[in-house]
């Protein structure tokens, strides 16, 4: 199934899609924008624009959802049977393996993260979750269920029953970290449940979403089932969240936003998932393997420049190895080879944007001016959003840089005492995404994932994500879960059919 694509064979493909002009998908057709307009997006390794993109608003989005409407309640899709839509699933998943490597070129370019890691984890993690998904079609069951209804006279009977009906027309708006992954997540749930969609990708990284919209109308996702309306938040994500056509909104990006689409969405008090951000606890006991928890707590805030909502970005260290540690991540951090994401050696990619460059950088500054000890920081080379890995040690909880997601390649380190100090200290920030604790106390590992307010906890290993196990957040992190069978209520309405026999 897996067509082998040389190297040399991804670039050309890339350059291919590079020079065609990029319109918005709507009702099966690629349209320009209602305003004619287009912007650009940037190679962050080299601030030079890769390609332009057309700027939907909100017509765009008015005619998406009139497409997404139709497409939902009449044509072929409503009748699409569950075994063909996970067809559909699996098709779409093998055309993205089949183009793995422009794919994974192509976001390198887009996003900046090294092509290695774009292969293994975007495209492979978008395969594994789009086939995951294609599983539960068939599996959408609802349930008998025997019931008292005392104003009847008893010799009355009733069949009662539920049944799964999907949501209907959702908006799905998505970040740049992760840019195909994200869309997968969401458009994976929308198919499997039979409902519509208007995918909007985030403006930094558009590109990976629309070669996926040519692959989904070359695998026969039917007109209209799924749209794309590449363009701004203020514009096009802010039409999807207030829209009155659209019946739910799943959402990835920041806490901010997210508040922000809560008020939006509240118009037609449409149903929200919303996965936001998160300050990650990342927490080495006494006893842990050293070496094991430092090279983890390197993958933990590194790995994506830090651009991952889960990051460990707060290492805690107890008392005892506090030093060792810091000065074993420093090191591990002045190791990492940082580049051009298209350069095989590569181990670190650029920032995405100069904003979102700005944005880390000024917040190091905050971390000196409170009073961390700063390694790294200083951004690298000529040309390109490169930084260097950071540490922020000796750290005290109320500072800024350990209250407030930073979303780059900085980590906060501080101390603690003992369990009970340390679950406290873990839970004192208002996000709850993802927690890690290494130690060889099995014990202490449960009792630590049992008080932290956190959607994952991971004991003696970072970033471990399947598509079979839900994933959210606790408190301002957000609400709902995506992956595994959960994510399939937050796409479904259940209906109660009751029949007096
Ligand atoms: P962002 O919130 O700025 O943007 C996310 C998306 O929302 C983009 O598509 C953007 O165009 C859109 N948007 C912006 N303003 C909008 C508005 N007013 N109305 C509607 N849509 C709007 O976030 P970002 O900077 O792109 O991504 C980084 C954030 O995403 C971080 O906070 C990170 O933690 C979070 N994130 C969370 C998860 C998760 O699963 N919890 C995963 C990845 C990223």
């Amino acid at each position: 199934m897996n067509k082998p694509v040389e190297p040399d064979a991804a670039l050309v493909a890339v350059k291919k899609f590079l020079s065609r002009r990029h319109k918005l998908l709507i009702g099966g057709e690629w349209v320009d924008a209602v305003n004619g307009q287009t912007f650009e997006t940037i190679d962050p390794a080299t601030e030079k624009v890769l390609t332009n993109v057309a700027k939907g608003e909100k017509a765009d989005v008015d005619k998406a959802v009139v497409a997404a409407r139709k497409a939902f309640k009449s044509g072929e899709w409503p009748l699409f049977q569950p075994s063909q839509r996970a067809k559909l699933l699996w098709k779409i998943a093998d055309l993205i393996e089949a183009n793995a490597d422009e794919l994974a070129l192509l976001e390198s370019m887009d996003n900046g993260k090294p092509v290695a890691y774009a292969k293994v984890v975007d495209v492979a993690w978008s395969v594994e979750f789009l086939r995951y998904m294609a599983g539960w079609p068939s599996k959408m069951e609802g349930a008998t269920i025997p019931i008292s209804f005392n104003l009847a006279p008893p010799t009355t009977q009733f069949h009662a029953y539920t049944r799964l009906e999907p949501v209907g027309v959702v908006g799905q708006i998505i970040p740049w970290n992760l840019p195909l992954l994200m869309a997968a997540w969401k458009i994976g749930p929308a198919l499997a449940t039979g409902c519509t969609v208007i995918l909007k990708p985030a403006e930094e990284t558009p590109l990976t979403a629309l070669r996926l919209g040519e692959l989904l109308l070359e695998a026969g996702v039917p007109a209209g089932v799924v749209n794309i309306v590449t363009g701004f938040g203020e514009t096009a994500g802010a039409a999807i969240a207030e829209h009155p056509g659209i019946d739910k909104v799943a959402f990835t990006g920041s806490t901010e936003v997210g508040k922000i689409i809560v008020r939006a969405a509240a118009g037609n008090l449409k149903k929200l998932t919303l996965e936001l951000g998160g300050k990650s606890p990342n927490v080495i006991f006494d006893d842990a393997d050293i070496e094991q928890a430092v090279a983890g707590a390197a993958n933990a805030i590194f790995f994506n420049s830090g651009q991952i909502c889960s990051a460990g970005s707060r290492l805690y260290v107890q008392d005892g190895v506090y030093d060792k540690v810091v000065a074993a991540l420093a090191n591990a951090a002045k190791g990492i080879k940082v580049g051009v994401g298209t350069a095989a050696d590569t181990q670190m990619g650029p920032i995405v944007s100069a904003k979102q460059f700005a944005r880390v950088s000024n917040y190091i500054d905050i971390g000196r001016q409170e009073g961390g000890r700063i390694s790294g920081g200083k951004k690298v080379g000529d040309s390109g959003y490169f930084l260097e890995p950071t540490l922020i040690a000796d750290t005290s909880d109320t500072m800024r840089v350990v209250q407030e997601e930073i979303f780059g390649p900085v980590v906060t380190v501080g101390r603690f005492k003992d369990l009970e100090d340390i679950a406290e200290k873990a839970n004192d920030t208002q996000y709850g995404l993802a927690a890690a604790v290494w130690t060889r106390d099995v014990s202490k590992a449960h009792k630590f994932a049992a008080r932290v307010q956190a959607g994952t906890v991971w004991v003696n290993t970072y970033h471990v994500l399947d598509a079979a196990l839900p994933f959210g957040g606790f408190k301002q992190s957000g609400w709902g879960r995506e992956m595994g069978r959960d994510v399939l209520r937050a796409y479904t309405e259940t209906k109660s059919v009751v029949v007096q026999l």
